[in-house]
């Protein structure tokens, strides 16, 4: 049996090897929360022993955001430091490998003006608009984990003592991420190599548009553009051509959808952790793409600000499959983080939309939104998935074939 500080070291590696395919001499940058600055210690570890050229760090702290959002003098949401920018400039112009652990309390700016949050998603959103579009177009590895922080714990097991709850999240990210006790790389290898192939299924059906309906009142038309094609798993690095993984753990297949192509109404089957808030009971209405109505139980005012910082950030940009029985869902559990939230549940994103169209590479930005695909500054995960789902596809000769039955693929 592995101890779990153990399976920890083989997480940290497959998150070098498997998540970032990390090369000799490349550069990695790592995003961490403080209060856990071992992990990242270990990461670094673990990236030196593979040759990793350097390590930088972009520390965060939940308790100093906090902090900056309520107390900072009010401009100060409008702009970015040029050396923040600077920082991810040289990261991803440089050919550098990207880390990031998201690892924070769900309601941590709670409370704060959601004018503030808004303004500074627009400030960063155009300071780092070029990391985000490199980011986007696998321009270099980037890889979203995650490790327990307390405060995130106990959210997840609100009836466990910290110890404990720390120690059960640790457990499940551990699972999730193939990190069993048996040779995580290659359990990782054979769980890509499964989503590789319900990719190919969709890719072979060559579906026009999907039809969602459930019980909870959702019935949206979706349509897909010429020529997407459906990703998931590993993707190749653009600029390198070196498959890496960037989300552990992973269980979706995606694509886009046509910018103007979408209409129904859509509500949402798990809370939303949306920008240190708890966004619960919500959905959209939307007319030729766009979002026109947009509904909350709690958390509306800030889920009404985040499809409102640019144009884009009211029409979809993600369209991705998740069966109802996938192992994050079956646990149970509701994560409050949109890595394991969305790895449980079939999910659409608001926002900017990944370039999932062959050819995409030779195309430019006007030819690849004449085809339907969205921008903005934006990206932003919301889960729809349930156990009556049906998805309804029609191919390009007009023939209906089912996707989801009961929640879960019906091939
Ligand atoms: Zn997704
Ligand atoms: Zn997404």
């Amino acid at each position: 049996m592995k101890t779990l500080a153990q399976r920890q070291q083989e997480y940290a590696r497959l998150l070098l090897t498997e998540g970032l395919a990390l090369q000799k001499g490349q550069m990695l940058a790592i995003d961490c929360p403080v209060d856990q600055a071992w992990f990242a210690r270990l990461c670094a570890h673990a990236a030196y022993e593979l040759g990793c050229r350097e390590v930088v760090m972009n520390w965060n702290d939940d308790a100093l955001t906090r902090e900056k959002y309520l107390h900072a003098e009010n401009d100060v949401f409008d702009s970015v430091h040029s050396w923040t920018a600077d920082f991810f400039e040289q990261v991803s112009a440089g050919g550098g490998a990207w880390l990031a652990v998201h690892a924070s309390d769900p309601e941590n700016l709670q409370g704060c003006d959601p004018d503030r949050i808004q303004r500074a998603q627009i400030a960063s959103g155009k300071a780092l608009e070029n990391f985000r579009r490199r980011e986007t177009n696998n321009e270099f590895p980037w890889c979203v984990c995650s490790i327990p922080t307390e405060k995130w714990a106990q959210k997840v097991f609100p009836d466990k003592p910290v110890a404990e709850a720390m120690g059960a999240l640790w457990e499940t990210i551990l699972t999730a991420a193939c990190v069993d006790g048996g040779d995580a790389a290659a359990n990782w290898r054979a769980h890509i190599e499964e989503l590789h192939r319900r990719t190919e299924v969709l890719n072979s059906m060559e579906l026009r548009t999907l039809r969602y309906q459930n019980a909870l009142g959702t019935d949206l038309t979706v349509a897909l553009p010429e020529g997407h094609y459906w990703a998931g798993g590993a993707e190749k690095c653009v600029t390198s051509g070196v498959p890496f993984s960037a989300n552990i753990p992973t269980e979706e297949v995606f694509t886009l959808p046509v910018k103007t192509g979408v209409n129904g109404i859509v509500y949402a089957s798990k809370p939303l952790s949306l920008h240190g808030n708890v966004v619960e009971d919500f959905g959209f209405a939307l007319k030729d793409g766009k979002i026109v109505r947009a509904f909350a139980a709690k958390g509306e005012a800030v889920l009404k600000k985040a499809i409102a910082v640019d144009e884009g950030a009211s029409y979809l940009g993600e369209v991705a499959l998740v069966p109802y029985d996938s192992p994050i869902s079956r646990s149970g559990l509701l994560f409050y983080n949109t890595l394991f939230d969305e790895n449980a549940s079939c999910h659409f994103a608001f926002g900017e939309a990944y370039p999932c169209i062959t050819g995409a590479e030779g195309m430019d930005q006007a030819a690849l939104e004449a085809r339907g695909m969205n921008r903005s500054m934006t990206h932003v995960d919301f889960m729809v998935g349930t156990a009556d789902l049906e998805i309804t596809g029609e191919t390009k000769d007009g023939k209906k074939v089912p996707i989801f039955r009961d929640g879960n693929f019906a091939f």
